[in-house]
This record gives C-alpha cells, sequence and structure tokens, in this order.
C-alpha cells in the first residue's frame, strides 16, 4: 500500500473518492459511507478478524469496511449490489489480493455455495458489515437461516432495530424480532455510533451488533416455522392480552377457546399476560403444545 495516500474510510479519501467517480449516494440502497478510521477498526476488532478467518462483507460500499477486514483477515467477499461502485471498488482495493467483490443482491445470494466455492474450508467464517438498512431484518433472517453456521456476525444497524434485537422481556422495545433473532443467536451490543461518523448522514443514530452461536436451548420448538409465525401472531396487538392474540390466531368459536384455554392452563400461563411479558422459553413450549393439541 503507498503509504502517502490516507486510508479509504478516513474523511478527505471518502471525499475524494466521492468527487473523483461524481458518485452521489442512492438513498435508495442504504448508501451512507463510515467515514471514520476509528470506529472502522473498532468494527473489524469486535469481530476479533484474524488472518485466520474467512470474512462475508455485505454491501462494500466504496470499500472502507472492506480494507480494514482485509488488513487483518485471510479472505473477504462482499456482495455489491450497485453497479456503479464495481470500478470504484476495482481501484479502491487493487492493493488488497485477498478480496473478491461479488456484484449481487445479497438477499438473491446462496451462502453455502458462495462458501464452498471461495473459501478454504477449515477456517471460521464471519460477516462483518455496515448493512443497507433499509434491509436490515431480511438480510439477518436470511443469513440465520441459510443453514451456514458462522462463528461470529457483527454488523451494523439503524439503533432502534438494535435495541429491538436485544431487548429483554417486558420492556417496550421486545417484540416478534427480539424472540427469533435471540431464538437464533446471542445477540449483544458491541457499540454506538453517531450519525456524525457518515457521509452523507443518516437521520439516525446506529449500533453495532454482534451476534454469536447460542448455547442450546433446554427445550426445541416442533418446528423453526411454526415458532415464528406464532411469534408474530402474538405480537399482532401487542396492546391487548395473549389471550386476545391467541383468539386472533387460532379463531374465536367456543370449542378452539376451551382449548386455548386448557393449553395455557397446563403450560402454567396467565390468559391475562401481555405477550411481551413472555419469554423465548415461555413462546417455545406454548408453540409445542399448541401444536400437540392440533390447532396448529
Ligand atoms: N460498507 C460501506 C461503508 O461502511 O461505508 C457502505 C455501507 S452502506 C450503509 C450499504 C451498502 O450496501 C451500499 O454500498 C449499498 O449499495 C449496498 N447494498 C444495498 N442493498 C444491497 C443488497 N440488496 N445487496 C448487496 N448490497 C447492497
Amino acid at each position: 500500500m503507498n503509504n502517502s495516500v490516507p486510508e479509504i474510510g478516513s474523511p478527505a479519501r471518502t471525499k475524494a473518492i466521492l468527487s473523483r467517480y461524481r458518485l452521489v449516494a442512492k438513498k435508495s440502497l442504504g448508501q451512507n459511507f463510515l467515514s471514520d478510521l476509528n470506529i472502522l477498526r473498532n468494527i473489524v476488532n469486535a469481530a476479533d478478524v484474524t488472518d485466520n478467518d474467512n470474512v462475508i462483507e455485505i454491501g462494500p460500499g466504496i470499500g472502507a469496511l472492506t480494507e480494514q477486514i482485509a488488513k487483518r483477515a485471510r479472505k473477504v467477499v462482499a456482495f455489491e449490489i450497485d453497479e456503479n461502485l464495481l470500478p470504484v471498488l476495482d481501484e479502491t482495493l487493487m492493493d488488497y489480493d485477498n478480496v473478491k467483490v461479488i456484484n449481487q443482491d445479497i438477499l438473491k445470494a446462496n451462502l453455502p455455495a458462495v462458501i464452498k466455492d471461495e473459501f478454504e474450508p477449515g477456517h471460521p467464517v464471519k460477516i462483518v458489515a455496515n448493512l443497507p438498512y433499509y434491509i436490515t431484518t431480511p438480510i439477518l433472517m436470511g443469513v440465520l437461516q441459510s443453514g451456514v453456521s458462522f462463528d461470529e456476525i457483527v454488523v451494523m444497524m439503524q439503533r432502534e432495530v438494535a435495541d429491538r434485537l436485544v431487548a429483554e422481556p417486558g420492556t417496550k422495545a421486545y417484540g416478534s424480532l427480539s424472540v427469533v433473532m435471540q431464538y437464533r443467536a446471542h445477540v449483544e451490543v458491541a457499540f454506538e455510533v453517531p450519525r456524525t461518523a457518515f457521509i452523507p448522514q443518516p437521520n439516525v443514530d446506529s449500533a453495532i451488533i454482534r451476534l454469536t452461536p447460542r448455547e442450546p436451548l433446554p427445550v426445541k420448538p416442533y418446528d423453526d416455522q411454526a415458532l415464528y409465525k406464532f411469534v408474530k401472531g402474538c405480537f399482532a396487538h401487542r396492546r391487548k392480552t395473549l389471550w386476545n392474540n391467541l383468539q386472533g390466531i387460532f379463531g374465536k368459536q367456543p370449542e378452539v377457546r376451551e382449548r386455548i384455554e386448557a393449553v395455557l392452563k397446563d403450560v402454567g400461563i396467565s390468559q391475562q399476560l401481555r405477550p411481551e411479558r413472555l419469554t423465548l422459553i415461555n413462546f417455545i413450549e406454548l408453540t409445542n403444545a399448541f401444536h400437540n393439541e392440533g390447532l396448529m
């Protein structure tokens, strides 16, 4: 690397790249370029990236985070949907021979196949990214359901969404997203990032979330998709009681109400609770109990 050229994520270099390529950040693609070297390095630190790790990045933009990952990782494969950024990345990352950019929508990517084709087996696989915020949830759900077991996922997202991912039962932010994510992974906030760290500045603050494989649960749902659907249904009207929401899911006929009542009694959960009081284990037990009762 030519030492006289500042790194991509420095404000001066970011501005120079944007102006040289006459790039106007596309709001529709969530393009807010992180331009603070300390924060970029701290994201890579949060994922504890070493030269033994293979890393997937989602949305490299002009390459600021990619560069910091490439300096530490074995190999980086970055998915970028915007083809206008390809010539930019070719230039900004030309000194790194361990980077491959794939011009594809991450939501359409076949991650297991890419990992098999691009990465030598036997090394940890991590995801490190400053996500396009408009599709944070579908990306995370897609990644967690892809069947690939990631050693670590460290991603930046809107702070409000991060708050929902880590929320505990009984709090305002706790909802179906918290339950489903916490079912799939151990989730924690690594650190927060102010909007002033980006060019252009977004209207929201951000946070870095770290997802690691979670310890096995004492109970398993009979089917993952059934659990997700059930949790969503329970939170359909979060101000109403669990009892009301369950009738919304299964129906209000006297015979159905009796069966709902019996299941709640069996599992030991009060009808009058609001859905945000239920723990992940409660949701799993209820899913299985309603399944055994023949209601789902
Ligand atoms: N990594 C860069 C950084 O930290 O400055 C840019 C992050 S920017 C918040 C999000 C990036 O994701 C943009 O480069 C955008 O073009 C890209 N992107 C948006 N939707 C995408 C999708 N469906 N698949 C892949 N990349 C996408």
